[in-house]
């Protein structure tokens, strides 16, 4: 059992640090919002008041931060993790931030004699909470072997993607292709009422055919025909629009970054922005179907 300080601790990393407790891990965590210092508290866990008061004795370190610029400020500033932390530690960074960070602060590690991972997660705060996340991660094979028991105290599946930013470049690519087929489905959905075709029909018919997706059969956008959908729920997430567009505005910039054509990503992300500046940031990403639907009149 390793002792983990951990970064981090809101929707996600709240959830994945009990996880973590409860297998046996002796975690202290710092956030800065005292309410989440109390949930790891509360779940066994050791509250931090400060980066370096978490770090300062860990095997491991784990960051579940918002955006790339936490994770920089996070590992690379005075008082931070690369100061603090002990020689030796592995650094985990679990954010979904983009490729360019996530190779400049495990480049900046690495000079200072520590190994890092980037292992972002699929599986939003339902499969942090349940320990079933997916992680994706980049880093070199060493390090990937000795991180992955941790992860796997947190997820069911650790895929290793190749060298530092490569699980970053693996998230922003699923997620691109998620808020593609998401669109897909709820243009169909759309064309599909307009043509006096019911939505469950469609959905018998598709999820048995060539249109099948995760959009459609786990997380279908209308009520019906997935009981368990956010659809049924008033589209509560979830998974937000406002992630959604963070992550295809990170597709976005990394495709322009290699020169990628990804036209369909640049279509999605300019429809999720156009959502999200209806003030529907906080709701479920698969609540777009009201535009699109809307959009048909
Ligand atoms: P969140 O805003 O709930 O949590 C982030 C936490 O980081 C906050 O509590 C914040 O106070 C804390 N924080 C900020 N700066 C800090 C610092 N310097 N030191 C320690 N803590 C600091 O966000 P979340 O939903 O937990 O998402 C975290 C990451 O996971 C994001 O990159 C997000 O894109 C990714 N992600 C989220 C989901 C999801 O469904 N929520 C799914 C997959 C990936």
């Amino acid at each position: 059992m390793a002792r983990i300080g951990f970064l981090g601790l809101g929707n996600m990393g709240g959830p994945m640090a009990a996880n973590l407790v409860k297998a046996g891990h002796t975690v202290r965590g710092f956030d800065p919002v005292a309410a989440a210092r109390e949930r790891l508290a509360a779940a066994g866990g050791a509250p931090a008041g400060s980066i370096a008061e978490a770090v300062r004795e860990a095997e491991v370190v784990i960051s579940m931060l918002p955006e790339g610029r936490h994770v920089r400020a996070a590992y690379l500033e005075p008082g931070g993790v690369l100061e603090k932390a002990p020689p030796g530690a592995l650094l985990i960074d679990c954010s979904t931030i983009d490729v360019a960070t996530a190779r400049a602060v495990a480049e900046a590690a690495s000079a200072r004699g520590f190994a890092m991972l980037d292992a972002p997660v699929s599986g939003g705060v339902g499969g942090a909470t349940a320990g079933t996340l997916t992680f994706m991660v980049g880093g070199d094979p060493a390090a990937f072997e000795r991180g992955r028991p941790i992860l796997e105290a947190m997820g069911k599946a650790v895929i290793h993607a190749g060298p530092s930013g490569n699980g970053q470049a693996a998230k922003i690519c699923n997620n691109m292709m998620l808020g593609i087929q998401m669109i897909s489905v709820c243009e169909a959905m759309a064309l599909a009422e307009k043509l006096g075709l019911a939505h469950q029909t469609l959905f018998e018919i598709a999820s048995k055919s060539s249109g099948q997706c995760w959009s459609l059969t786990s997380y279908c956008p209308v009520p019906g025909p997935v009981p368990s959908s956010p659809a049924n729920r008033g589209y509560t997430p979830g998974f937000t629009v406002a992630m959604m567009r963070k992550d295809l505005k990170l597709a976005q910039e990394a495709a322009q970054a290699v020169g990628a054509r990804t036209p369909l990503g640049a279509g999605a992300y300019q429809l999720y922005n156009l959502f999200a500046s209806q003030a529907t940031e906080g709701l479920d990403f698969s609540a777009i179907m009201t535009m699109i639907g809307a959009k048909a009149n």
